[in-house]
Formats: structure tokens, C-alpha cells, sequence
């Protein structure tokens, strides 16, 4: 799978809640994690592979040798946050960038498994700065809409640079 890359406007789009759960779910989740582990990543959302469902894979380590923190959330919702944060962050639609971003310190969720069985968790620290970045992405919301306006300033150019990158549609084309 291929990650997309900012600005695909996929990543505005989001997800929508899943409704299904089987073994195509599996197989899907299976796959964005692949994807996580050979980008190097330690979080991916569905939209990020261009498939706009509610569904998140992380793994702290990032190391596909150690799987034990190896995760799958269906649906996942904010239910609480406590405390404020800055930490860096980057993301594989944004290659080659980062910036601090403040996030809750801890946060409750609550979520299906593939098997569609509902939980909730509090998490704290790293797994919930990776929680709510990939949350963010379900939502259509990027880690550069998070950033302060000092932050914003320093990452401008290498945004413009991304948002070029992508051809628009030419006039040429649009006329013919
Ligand atoms: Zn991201």
C-alpha cells in the first residue's frame, strides 16, 4: 500500500465509522500495518492509504521485531483528556517533517476491536500522543493544523514545497 501524501485530498475526507467487521477488516488492518512498519512509522490511519473508514494501527516501537505493543482501533473516540503536552511529531504524509504539537498527556477512549467488541482504555504519555494523532486523522484533521503560530512560521516554506508537489488539474486540461 502506499501512503498518501500531503495534500491528497483524502487525508481532508477522513473516515467514516465502520460497520462491518470480518475478515476483509483483518486483512486491512493487516496491511496498513505492514505499511506502518516499511515507512518506518509508529502510527497510520485508514485515510493515510487512502481508505476513509474509522480505523487506526500503531505500535510504540515501531519495530516489527517487537509486536507487543502492536495495536487495532475501530472507531475510536476521545472520551476525556487531561493535561497539555508539547512533544514532536511527524507523519508519514508529511515525510521529512516535524514540529511540536501540544497534546493531552493522558486521554480515555473507547473502541471496537475487529471482532466489534467495544472497550475503553486510558492511555497515557507516548501511546496516547500517537492516540490522538491518528484520531486527528479520522477526522480529517492534520498535525500542522495543530501547530502554534511560531511553529507555523518555521515549517511554511517546506508546506508550500508540498502543497506544489502535487500538480493541480492545468486550465489546459479544464478547457478541453
Ligand atoms: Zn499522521
Amino acid at each position: 500500500m502506499d501512503v498518501v501524501q500531503y495534500p491528497g485530498p483524502v487525508l481532508r475526507r477522513g473516515g467514516k465509522k465502520v460497520e462491518s467487521f470480518g475478515p476483509d477488516l483483518s486483512r486491512l488492518a493487516e496491511q496498513m500495518l505492514e505499511t506502518m512498519y516499511s515507512s518506518k512509522g509508529v502510527g497510520l490511519a485508514a485515510p493515510q492509504v487512502g481508505v476513509e473508514l474509522d480505523l487506526l494501527v500503531f505500535n510504540p516501537s515501531g519495530d516489527p521485531e517487537d509486536r507487543s505493543g502492536e495495536r487495532v482501533l475501530v472507531n475510536p473516540e476521545l472520551l476525556e483528556r487531561k493535561g497539555k503536552e508539547f512533544g514532536e511529531e511527524g507523519c508519514l504524509s508529511f515525510p521529512g517533517l516535524y514540529a511540536d504539537v501540544e497534546r493531552a498527556v493522558t486521554v480515555a477512549i473507547r473502541f471496537q476491536d475487529l471482532q466489534g467488541a467495544v472497550h475503553e482504555e486510558r492511555l497515557t504519555d507516548f501511546v496516547a500522543r500517537i492516540v490522538q494523532h491518528e484520531i486527528d486523522h479520522l477526522r480529517g484533521v492534520l498535525f500542522v493544523d495543530r501547530l502554534s503560530s511560531v511553529e507555523k512560521l518555521r515549517v511554511r516554506t517546506r508546506l508550500l514545497e508540498m502543497e506544489e508537489r502535487v500538480p493541480a488539474p492545468s486550465r489546459g486540461q479544464a478547457r478541453a
